[in-house]
This record gives structure tokens, C-alpha cells and sequence, in this order.
């Protein structure tokens, strides 16, 4: 199986590189979320855990897995240095990054939720290579045995509420945060502790290396996709004419509400809403029914 992944990496690096990136770009940067000290530089913590040394454990191992394959890469850092949302972004953006993954690993309050997710932004191409990306990436990781939550997105008064995600699409790098597992979850903490950090580093490169392989990765890679810089609510219609009867039949009144008030910041939810496919919003309304968002 190992052998088959690598001759497949190969070849899709050979496919990236035959398109005619320069050598010296960093196709994808990855970033080990948090570091340095402080809640924010720390992360999550559940003994024996620590979010900012799993993040740069996983990302490293990463890395290697994907410039063995011929697909070169960058990472945000290296050390256990606090680097600012804005700052990981403009890294990757000097990098000449096409794709900006950050890695992460979760927890809750109640200590009550699993499952892995990926999150991205609500902008039209950058939300389609993050979703794309972000399936490949989650089919991978769930094989080990973690809840699939699918590729979620969420809005705040700056757009893009997660701000990896936001200065990323403002860079013009299309930006997705991988949340691995739960490691206050004891089930998903037997799988990070039974499968090892380099089986979820493996899971996150097969799953870009595939993406990268797709038409979308291909037309990511050699520019033909439009991801110019863009924030979640820019090109949205500024007139409420769009139609949504049809899509707000496959919702109750009271989910349908809960979406509107979940754009309502942007003063044309129906249009957002209009522009996000069908599953993604079923899954999000699922997601808040079961109190996840
Ligand atoms: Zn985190």
C-alpha cells in the first residue's frame, strides 16, 4: 500500500512540475497552528497533549512526505515562536504558495465533541479548493477511524471568521484549517495514540497530493482557476432578487431562519446562502442542530 501511495505521489508531482512551476516556489505551505506562548501560542491542552508541538509535529512529517513526493513545500515556521494570523499568511504569500493548509488539532469545553472537519472560506473558487481539498484530506483521515464532519464554513463581521482563512483569500492563496481530532475526546485520543502523528501526517498528504492530482488542483496549480484575492461577502449581489424559494424548501422554517441569521452581518444572507451548495448547507444546519456551531 505504501509503495502504491508513493509511485501515485511521484506522479502527481512529475504532472505539478511539468506545468511549470518554478523550483524555488513552495506549492503548498503548510502552517503548525499556534506556537509560542500565551492560551492563543499554546493551544489546546489535554495531557499528555499540547496543540502547538502536535501541529509541528504533524506539519514536519508532512512536509517531508510531500518533498519526498516532488511536491515542494514551506512551513510558517519552524520554532516554537508566536507568528500572528496576518503574518502566516503574508509568509505563504511570499513563498509563492498556491494552497495554504494549517494544521491543527482540537478540543471543546465540555469535552463531549470528536470527529475530524475541515473549515475554508464562503469566496466562490476559494471555497471550491478548499472543499475539494478539504474532501480528499477528510476521506484519508476518517479511513483511521475518526468521524468524517465534513468541510465547514463560518462568517463573521470581517467575513471569513477564522483569520488564517481570511488574510489567506485576501492574499489570494485559497486557505483550509485541518482539524485533525479531538485530543479531549478519549476515543479520538485512542486513534491519535494507536495510529501515530505520522499516519495523520500521511492522511493530510495523500489527500493534497490527490487534490493537486484533480482538475481543480491542476488548474489551481497552473493559474487557469480565478482565486484572486477576495473576501467571503465581495461579489456578492448587492440586490436580494436571488432566488432561494427552491433552496429554502429543503429546510424547516426554523433551520432556514438560523441560516439567514447566520449571514445576517452581511445584510444579504439569501445571496450568500444562494451561493453555497445544497450539502454544504444541510450539513451546517446539522452541525448547529447538534450544537456544534
Ligand atoms: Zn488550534
Amino acid at each position: 500500500m505504501m509503495k502504491f501511495v508513493k509511485t501515485f505521489l511521484v506522479t502527481v508531482a512529475l504532472g505539478v512540475f511539468s506545468m511549470g512551476v518554478s523550483a524555488q516556489a513552495a506549492t503548498v505551505v503548510i502552517d503548525p497552528g499556534h506556537g509560542g506562548a500565551g492560551l492563543e501560542g499554546v493551544g489546546a491542552v489535554y495531557a499528555p497533549y499540547v496543540e502547538k508541538a502536535l501541529t509541528m509535529d504533524v506539519a514536519t512529517k508532512l512536509c517531508d512526505e510531500l518533498n519526498a513526493s516532488g511536491i515542494s513545500t514551506s512551513m510558517t515556521r519552524t520554532t516554537d515562536t508566536a507568528l500572528s494570523l496576518a503574518d502566516r499568511a503574508a509568509r505563504a504569500k511570499s513563498e509563492g504558495a498556491k494552497l495554504l493548509v494549517s494544521i491543527h488539532f482540537n478540543a471543546s469545553g465540555p469535552h463531549d465533541k470528536s470527529g475530524t472537519e475541515v473549515w475554508t472560506s464562503m469566496a466562490g473558487n476559494h471555497y471550491k479548493v478548499g472543499s475539494e481539498c478539504g474532501n480528499q484530506i477528510l476521506a484519508n483521515i476518517s479511513a483511521l477511524g475518526l468521524s468524517n464532519k465534513g468541510v465547514k464554513v463560518r462568517g463573521g463581521s470581517r467575513g471569513d471568521y477564522y483569520g488564517v482563512i481570511r488574510y489567506g483569500v485576501a492574499q489570494g492563496i485559497p486557505t483550509i484549517i485541518v482539524e485533525h481530532c479531538f485530543i479531549d475526546n478519549a476515543y479520538d485520543r485512542s486513534i491519535l495514540e494507536s495510529k501515530g502523528t505520522a499516519a495523520f501526517a500521511h492522511a493530510d498528504a495523500v489527500g493534497i497530493s490527490t487534490f493537486l492530482g484533480s482538475a481543480t488542483g491542476q488548474a489551481l496549480v497552473n493559474g487557469t482557476l480565478d482565486v484572486s484575492p477576495a473576501t467571503a461577502v465581495a461579489g456578492v449581489p448587492a440586490a436580494t432578487s436571488v432566488a432561494s424559494s427552491s433552496l429554502k424548501a429543503n429546510f424547516s422554517a426554523t433551520d432556514w431562519q438560523w441560516l439567514l441569521s447566520h449571514w445576517a452581518y452581511t445584510g444579504n444572507a439569501e445571496a450568500i446562502i444562494s451561493q453555497v451548495p445544497l450539502g454544504d448547507l444541510q450539513s451546517l444546519v446539522s452541525e448547529h442542530n447538534k450544537g456544534n456551531i
